[in-house]
């Protein structure tokens, strides 16, 4: 076992390889407050890249309900379960323990390696039976209860939530850890996560060890399979971009407007390199808006979410770390800088490297907690890999009049 030092955890820890020489890292942000569950992410996914025989109960990308729902049947549940049984009452935090190098404080439990035996196991984990990958929406739209005093923040009585979920292309993988034939790899050039197939032999190790169960076995090739972050899009060398990278499928088709993808740069520690002008950087570590989901499962996993403002803390802590409160505050009242930034989700296919903002007028205000706040229509450009602008976008949404003249039905 290697020692690794995990930003989340705001800790070293052990993980059976040392970090790979840094790079480019695959990241996203999904803001929950957004989405509809309309599933198109899934469906896009589903018809690109798992439509074949073996791969009809596989959803690389899938949207649950929570609390009740989970593709795998209750797969948080359960390894929280088996967390708690390996360290019974271990899964704390130290808030108080926070600096750069651990924004969210100091995780006092065993991860899902540490927790490990080390001889059968490399990661704590379980095999799903082939029921529980059935049905993957489940308990939809199925809320805790309801109240008569109807529905008020910061807790609602009766809630549920959507949660989006893809492979988190993870700094530190479960999967690639526990694979007996080395079969997985993690790219430098993006740290995308990837199987090969030709080596896989389809022993699921990995789909036993991956806490967030995105390792799926197909038993048409006897191989496992998992989400490849759209990699050819990502390198650009889908023809649409003409070489410049492009976000992923499931990405690139959110109706809600709720998903921005991008790449953000890591050192050979696997900490975040600063560049305060990339969006995601900015909406991770400069606002700390985005949280990461069960950060104390230990693999640093590299999808980040903005939690929704009506769920109890209580849930959410347990669910996206302690940074919660402050991610919600955040969310609640933006920054002027913020509220630039949130504009950026999906307005182009492009990956945004970068982006600036032209200060605009004052155009209106809001009472948000009992103060009154300014709001102006500042302009957010996203620059692309290039440098070059690809996307600007204001605060305001534009009020575009058509032009009158008459136009035949089509038949
Ligand atoms: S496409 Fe977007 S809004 Fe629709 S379910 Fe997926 S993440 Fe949610
Ligand atoms: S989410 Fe699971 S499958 Fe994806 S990289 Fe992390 S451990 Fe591997
Ligand atoms: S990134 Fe691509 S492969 Fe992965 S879930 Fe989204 S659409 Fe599917």
């Amino acid at each position: 076992m290697a020692t690794v030092y995990n930003w989340h955890l705001g800790r070293e820890m052990s993980y059976p390889y040392q970090n790979g020489p840094g790079g480019w890292q695959f990241a996203a942000v999904f803001n929950t407050n957004r989405c509809i569950a309309c599933q198109t992410c899934t469906m896009a996914c589903k018809s690109t890249w798992t439509f074949s025989p073996g791969q009809e109960l596989m959803w690389w990308n899938n949207v649950e309900t929570k609390p009740y729902g989970g593709y795998p049947h209750n797969w948080d549940v359960k390894i929280l379960e088996l967390l708690e049984k390996a360290n019974p009452g271990g899964q704390v935090w130290d808030a108080t323990a926070k600096s750069d190098d651990a924004p969210y404080g100091r995780f006092e439990g065993k991860t899902i390696f540490e927790a490990a035996d080390g001889m059968t196991q490399r990661a704590l984990g379980y095999l799903p039976s082939e029921e529980e990958w059935k049905g993957p929406n489940n308990g939809e739209d199925v809320a805790t209860g309801w109240s008569a005093k109807g529905a008020e923040l910061p807790e609602h009585a009766g809630w549920f939530f959507y949660l989006q979920r893809i492979c988190n292309h993870c700094t530190y993988p479960a999967c690639l850890a526990a694979c007996p034939r080395q079969a997985i790899y993690k790219r430098q050039e993006d740290g995308i996560v990837l199987i090969d197939q030709e080596r896989c032999r389809g022993y699921r190790k990995c789909v036993e060890a991956c806490p967030y169960k995105k390792a799926m076995y197909r038993p048409t090739t006897r191989t496992s399979e998992k989400c490849i972050a759209c990699f050819p899009r990502v390198e650009g060398s889908d023809p649409l971009t003409q070489g410049e990278p492009m976000e992923t499928r499931c990405m690139a088709t959110c109706v809600g407007k709720i998903r921005l993808q991008g790449l953000v740069r890591v050192d050979e520690t696997g900490r975040w390199v600063e560049d305060r002008q990339n969006p995601i950087y900015y909406l991770v570590h400069v606002e700390k808006v985005a949280l990461p989901l069960y950060p104390q499962f230990g693999t640093q996993p590299n999808v980040y979410y903005i939690p929704p403002r009506w769920v109890p803390r209580a849930y959410l802590r347990q669910m996206f770390g302690p940074g919660v409160d402050h991610a919600i505050e955040r969310y609640t009242n933006p920054s002027r800088e913020l509220l630039a930034v949130l504009q950026l989700f999906r307005v182009t296919q492009r990956i945004i490297f970068s982006y600036a903002i032209e200060p605009g007028p004052k155009v209106g205000e809001v009472r948000i907690n009992g103060t009154v706040r300014e709001i102006f229509n500042d302009t957010v450009i996203g620059y692309g890999r290039d440098g070059k602008e690809i996307v600007r976008v204001t605060v305001e949404e534009p009020i575009y009049e058509r032009p009158q003249r008459k136009t035949l039905n089509s038949i």
